[in-house]
Formats: C-alpha cells, sequence, structure tokens
C-alpha cells in the first residue's frame, strides 16, 4: 500500500471512530436556549467574539450572527479576527483556522470548542513530506492552500484561501514563476486549467467535495432542468467542468443572490444551507449527490470536523479543559509572512 493510501485510509478511520463516537447531545428548545444564554454571557464576560465558519451548524452561526461575530469563510474569519477588538477569538471551525488567527493576531488569546477538528488536506500534508518536496523543486514559488499547519504555512512564499487562488495564480504566472502547489490536487488544477501557470502538485484533497458525483449531478438537473449548478473547486473536475458557477463559499452565496435561477445544486458542505437560505429565502437548494464507497452518509456534503463544535462545547470552551490554540513563535513569525502577503494580496485586488 502506497503512504498516500495509508494516509487516507487512517483519515477515513479517523472519520468513522468520530461518527461512531459522536453521541451529540440532542438538546431540547428549553436546554438549546439556556446553553445560548450562557455563551453569549460568556462572549460578553470574556471580551470575546464569535467567528465561525459557514459549515458549522446552524445554531452557531446564528450565535455568531446575533452576537456581532461573524459567519464567513477562512479568509474573512482571518480578517474578521485581526481587525476585532476584542481580546479572546473564539474560532468555531478546524484547527488551522484557530491557528491561523492565532499567528495574525499574537496578543489574543484564541479559543475553539475542540482542538480535535482538523482537516484531510492539512493531515494529508506533513511538514516532513512537504519540505523535501519544496526541496527538491527550488526553483518554485511555493503556494499553500489555508488548509495546512503552520509549519507548512511558514515554508510557503503565498498563502492562499479559494477565493483568491486564481488571482494570485494569474499574478505568479504574469512574473514567470513557476508554482509548487499544495495540498488540494483539485484546486490545483481548476487553477491550472483556468490561469495556464506552471503548477507542479501535491497530491492531496478534501474528503466531502471529493464525494460529489458528476454521473448524479447530470441526473439531478435532467428532473431539475432550471436549476443552476455551484461548484466549490475542491470539487473532482468531472464536477467543475459541468458547474454553472465555480467559487469559494462567499462566492457561491453571492452567486446564490445575483443569479436569476430559483433552483440550485450545490456541491460543497450543507452547512452553506443556513446562509443561502437566510439570503435567498425565495430560492430552492438541494446538495448535489455523492455516491462515495468510502465515505458514509453523514460524511458526504458534511464535514466530519466541522460537525464537532456543538453548542455544548461552545459553552465549555472557557473552562476546562483549556482549549487554547497555541502557536510556536519561531514558526508563528515565519507564517505570518505568507499570511500578511494574502491579506494585502486580497485587501489591494478586492
Ligand atoms: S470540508 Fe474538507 S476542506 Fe473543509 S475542513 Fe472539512 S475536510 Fe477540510
Amino acid at each position: 500500500m502506497s503512504i498516500a493510501s495509508e494516509r487516507l485510509v487512517e483519515i477515513r478511520n479517523q472519520v468513522q471512530r468520530h461518527l461512531d463516537g459522536n453521541q451529540s447531545p440532542k438538546y431540547n428548545q428549553i436546554q438549546k436556549r439556556s446553553l445560548v444564554s450562557r455563551i453569549k454571557r460568556q462572549l460578553k464576560q470574556e471580551d470575546a467574539v464569535l467567528v465561525a465558519h459557514y459549515y458549522t451548524e446552524p445554531e452557531i452561526q446564528a450565535l455568531a450572527d446575533e452576537t456581532g461575530g461573524c459567519v464567513a469563510d477562512s479568509l474573512e474569519m482571518a480578517r474578521f479576527g485581526k481587525d476585532h477588538s476584542a481580546s479572546t477569538l473564539v474560532v468555531a471551525g478546524v484547527r488551522f483556522m484557530g491557528e491561523t488567527a492565532k499567528i495574525l493576531t499574537p496578543k489574543k488569546r484564541v479559543l475553539m470548542p475542540t482542538l480535535e477538528a482538523t482537516c484531510s488536506l492539512d493531515i494529508g500534508c506533513p511538514i516532513d513530506e512537504f519540505s523535501q518536496f519544496c526541496d527538491s523543486n527550488p526553483e518554485r514559488t511555493v503556494v499553500v492552500y489555508a488548509n495546512t499547519s503552520a509549519a507548512v504555512k511558514a515554508r510557503a512564499d503565498w498563502v492562499v484561501t479559494s477565493s483568491i487562488a486564481l488571482e494570485v495564480a494569474h499574478h505568479l504566472t504574469d512574473l514567470d514563476q513557476p508554482i509548487l502547489w499544495a495540498p488540494d490536487k483539485h484546486l490545483g488544477d481548476y487553477v491550472r486549467r483556468e490561469t495556464g501557470a506552471d503548477i507542479l502538485m501535491w497530491e492531496g484533497a478534501c474528503i466531502v467535495h471529493e464525494e460529489f458525483k458528476a454521473r448524479g449531478i447530470h441526473d439531478l438537473k435532467h428532473i431539475y432542468k432550471d436549476a443552476a449548478l455551484l461548484a466549490h473547486p475542491e470539487s473532482p473536475a468531472s464536477v467543475v467542468e459541468v458547474a454553472d458557477f465555480i467559487g469559494s463559499t462567499s462566492q457561491i452565496i453571492q452567486a446564490a443572490k445575483d443569479l436569476p435561477n430559483q433552483i440550485f445544486i450545490i456541491a460543497t458542505d450543507q452547512g452553506i444551507f443556513y446562509k443561502l437560505k437566510e439570503l435567498c429565502p425565495e430560492k430552492e437548494f438541494l446538495i448535489a449527490p455523492t455516491a462515495g464507497t468510502g465515505a458514509t452518509c453523514r460524511s458526504c456534503a458534511n464535514c466530519p470536523w466541522m460537525a464537532m463544535n456543538e453548542l455544548q462545547s461552545l459553552t465549555d470552551v472557557f473552562s476546562e479543559p483549556v482549549q487554547e490554540i497555541v502557536v510556536d513563535e519561531g514558526l508563528a513569525k515565519k507564517a505570518m509572512i505568507p499570511l500578511e502577503r494574502m491579506l494585502n494580496f486580497s485587501a489591494k485586488n478586492h
């Protein structure tokens, strides 16, 4: 079995262990209200703000909105946390988002409902192997996706999110710089096709987006003839090729608002439906079909690591066990360089 296959099996097992052991508390309305008011009180007392990703549970997104926090993609989460005056950031998402917040705001306390929430892209790009890959290709500009560890970011020239990946690739191509791209092969492939950039690829993938199937989408479009397919570029090429719009989570939400269609097929994590329905209540959203052999129904279109963020774990975030993100100072200084490059580039180009 190759190293990549072994890693994939390890990831699948980790996901399954989480799903098997995930005894999510089912709250009744009274319990839910009590948890929500406790979190609101704690956020105020602790001078904290809640920064949540679009893929988290609807009640967490609602809480972030109601308490003056933000619900966003990883680029906007990073920007919001950096600019906000609160001394504590509570990041509801996966670990690399907490690490990014800590790197950008080293003086702030960064807490997460769980430190175990990771990402298959992060797991699939260990620093030792990645460093060797970079060392073997010193002529290439190293561009890494935000979904990576602090150590991998520290090794990179650029960090990108899916919101600005195309623009950065165009920019580097204009400068005649060949790219070493990691870790998402589908996003990298999409960027290469769209920009013609010279890209050498790391072979990582998101276990959620990789499960979308073009065949199932084709069948769905046959039934809903006027539906537009909005796809995240972490999806396989066969899905991206038939999409009516390709973009990051925030770009998908914008497209749903702007396009005249009444029905949309969505190829990204189902968590996004909360914002889609809130912002476009008159439109209908269908999740793109998955038919993965390795994934369970719950892992398809529903990131198991994002699902680890729950109301109960949010109420525990200020008590024990301490859920604070710590990043080695030296590493953070190095990782700060490509992260700030991304934020500055994004600010100039939007
Ligand atoms: S949805 Fe995919 S890319 Fe996003 S955190 Fe989960 S595994 Fe990572």
